[in-house]
Order: structure tokens, then sequence, then C-alpha cells
């Protein structure tokens, strides 16, 4: 029978990896919390609808990456693809911001998207992130911006580069949009199905088209189309990244690929990641996103940052921790009928707060004593006939290559001071 493999875009989480996200997961959480988000979780299928209203329908995560399918019930569910557009309405929906403005949040979680499977692309990804909800201040895009780039700082991350743009706000982007329709126009023969398509819907996502970035450059500058609220807006984001010693990037095409941006947008960047793996991660202003979800306007800040393409750059950069051996102490039996004794003493060294694994394999102690080396324990208590007459256990200083025979009642006090380092 053909063996099972996990299904196209998907990978297992063994245990080194395992150790290496907890770290990141961690250092996420720690960071996100010294500023004084709050973690929260949100259910990982959600109403289509959900996405087609928050994300849009003409973005290419809506037209061709969403994992949707109908439940019994025939309602169309989606595998979310981001983790925006469900903060926020768990957030507004149990009216936080009523109670505290702003409400700031931070979650870490999958996320599905079909696109093509590559390094660093995959159909079911992690991200973490934040969203601050309620206040419409650039203190706050500056806030969790400083929030990442805190994080990166943690891992070690260094060489991060960090772009921003502007949107402006949606009588900027009317006007925008006239500017870039009369730009693209008399170009519609040459553009792709897609752009020509989007020209009539929204031609924002024209500047995010990778078939057709070489107009790109000629097209109008969003900057132009913006009024002065706008601009004093993100005039005083840049100071406030300054004023944090935030190097940030200004790119005038940065629009990012879903729809609910307004003002504020930014990427984060690394140069060990090839182009088509694309950024590291993130995020910027997203005021209209409530009212499109049914909600009161409720203006809001976040972003969200790829994990696997984070570990993928700490690893480059040598700044992932060495994994934890699986336990300290191993713990053997010389003979079957010591087996029982052997796990009492497991459960004693275990309780005092000792990683310890039982060896109940059938097997000599030489080879017992080798599989210890393996799984990285440092003290190996072996339990034989005389110690079990005796009421004591061997204790074995794998490090020091010393050992002494300990009565049970100072074996776990024993223990914790080898591993301690004082033998
Ligand atoms: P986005 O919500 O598109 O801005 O994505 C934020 C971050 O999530 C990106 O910068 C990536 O690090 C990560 N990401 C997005 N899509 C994928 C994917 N298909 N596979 C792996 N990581 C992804």
């Amino acid at each position: 029978m053909p063996q099972i493999a996990a299904p196209r875009g998907t990978r297992d989480i063994l245990p080194d990896e395992f150790a290496a996200r907890r770290w990141l997961l961690d250092a996420h959480s720690a960071v996100a919390e010294s500023f004084g988000y709050r973690g929260i979780e949100t259910p990982i299928i959600e109403s289509s609808e959900l996405f087609s209203r928050g994300v849009g329908t003409d973005t290419d995560i809506v037209e061709k990456q969403m994992f949707t399918f109908d439940d019994r019930g025939g309602r169309s569910l989606t595998l979310r693809p981001e983790g925006t557009a469900g903060s926020l309405r768990a957030v507004v929906g149990a009216h936080l911001d009523q109670e505290i403005r702003p409400v700031r949040v931070h979650y870490a979680g999958p996320f599905f998207r079909a696109e093509r499977p590559q390094a660093g692309r995959q159909h079911q990804f992690t991200q973490v992130g934040i969203e601050c909800i309620g206040e419409s201040s650039p203190a706050l895009d500056a806030e969790i911006i400083e929030v990442a780039w805190q994080f990166y700082k943690a891992l070690g991350i260094t060489g991060i580069q960090l772009q921003v743009n502007s949107l402006g706000s949606a009588s900027d982007r009317v006007r925008y949009r006239a500017a870039l329709v009369a730009y693209y126009t008399p170009l519609e023969a040459s553009l792709c199905d897609d752009c020509r398509r989007r020209l009539h819907t929204n031609p924002l996502r024209l500047l995010d088209c990778k078939r057709d970035a070489r107009f790109v450059e000629g097209a109008p500058l969003l900057w132009d189309s913006l009024d002065r609220p706008s601009r004093d807006h993100f005039t005083a984001v840049l100071r406030d990244l300054e004023a944090a010693g935030i190097e940030a990037i200004r790119n005038d095409r940065l629009v990012r690929g879903l729809d609910y941006y307004s003002d504020t947008v930014f990427e984060f960047w690394h140069d060990v990641l090839q182009g088509a793996q694309g950024s590291l991660g993130g995020g910027g202003r997203y005021d209209g996103l409530a009212e499109l979800l049914g909600f009161p306007a409720t203006p809001a800040t976040g972003y969200a940052l790829g994990v696997e393409r984070t570990l993928m750059v700490a690893r480059a950069l040598g700044t992932i921790p060495q994994a934890p051996a699986a336990a300290d102490v191993l713990v053997c039996s010389v003979e079957p009928a010591e087996a029982d004794a052997a796990a009492g003493i497991a459960r004693l060294i275990r309780a005092a707060g000792t990683r310890t694994v039982l060896d109940v394999a059938e097997r000599r102690l030489d080879r017992k004593l080798r599989g210890a080396g393996r799984i990285g324990t440092r003290v190996a208590v072996i339990v034989g006939e005389n110690e079990v007459a005796g009421d004591s256990a061997v204790v074995r200083d794998l490090d020091g290559h010393s050992q002494q025979t300990v009565p049970i009642a100072e074996l776990a006090a024993t223990v914790t001071r080898i591993l301690g380092g004082a033998s």
C-alpha cells in the first residue's frame, strides 16, 4: 500500500523545529505583552464573507488563494487566510473597545493560502500578529512597528529592512484611483487579464501585479493624491519611528495585497529571503474594515509576521538556540526484576521538578546508557538488585563520568545538585 504523505503545501513540525518555533512564539508573546498587548485566539474556520467583504473580492487572496468549502448546512466557510478580519470581528463584536481604547491584542496560529508551494510559501503557514483597535493616532502605527522591531531584536535578527508608505484616506484613494485609470487606460491592451479587469474594479491592485511590473515605474505617485491630514498623519509616523531609533525606507509603490488598508502601510524584508519568497511580514492601518464587516466605524492598526520565513532568516543568521535535550535524567534497571523500583524512582525525581525518562526496554545496561547519551541526558540513575535491597540507586554523572550510590531519600537532591553544576 502506498504510504500516506502530508498534503501538498503543508509540513510536519518535528521536535527540533518545534523547539525553535516555541522560542520564536514565546519571544513574540513576551515582546507584545511588554507593550501591553494581550493574547487572543479566533476560529481557524470563518464565514467566507468575512474575507470577501474584509480582504476584498478583487484581491489575489480572495480570488485565487482561499480554501473554501460548504458546511453540511450549505454555508460557505473558509480556512482563514489572514488574522486581521477575525481579530477585529472578535474584539469589536464583544464590545471590548467600549471598555478600553485602544484594545491591544496579539495572536499566533495557522493560516491557509492556496499559493504555488515553494520555499517560504506554503498552503498552511504560521503568523504571529498584533492588532491595536479603537484609536486613530499615528503614534499607534509607530508603536506596532516598534513591537515588530523589538521582536526581531529579541530573536537576534539583524539586517531587517522596514519599508513604509501611506495609502491616505478613502477620499485620497478616490483621487488616486482616477489618476491610475487615466495612466493605465491607454496601456489597457498590453495589460494581463487580471489587470485589465481590475483596472475597472480596483486599479490600486495593478501596482502589485507581478506580470505588469514594468508599467508601475511610470504610474502616478500616491503621495501626490494625499490631502493635508493624510500627509500630516504619515509625517507623524515617520517622526515617531525616528525617535524610536527605527530606520524606515519610504517605498512609494508599497500598497499591500489586501483592500482594507488606509494611511500607514509597511513591510519587513531581509536579504536572506529571495524575491519569490517575498516579505518577512507587514501590516498597516485599517480604519475602514470594521464598517465593511457591518460594525460601527472603528479605527485600528496591526501587523502579521510569517513564522516560517522568520525562522528561515534566524537559521541563516545562526541565532536559533540549540534545542534542549528531551530530558535531563534517564532511569533504568539492570534486570527486568527491578523495573518497578526504577519506575518509582523516576516518579520521585520527576516530582522534584527534573525532566526524567524511564527506559523500559529489555536490553543490556551498557546499551541503555548509550541510549541516554543519544537523548542527551546528563545523569543516569541505575537500579540493580543490590540497590533495591539497600533502598538506594546508583547515580552516574554522564558528563563527569563519576558515579556514586545514593540513598533514595537523597536521590532527588543529588540529581538536582549534579544538574546544577556542583557535583
Ligand atoms: P500578508 O498577510 O500577506 O502580509 O503576510 C504576512 C506574512 O505572512 C508574509 O510576510 C509572510 O512572511 C507570511 N506568509 C504569507 N503567505 C505565506 C505563505 N503562503 N507561506 C508562508 N508564509 C506566508
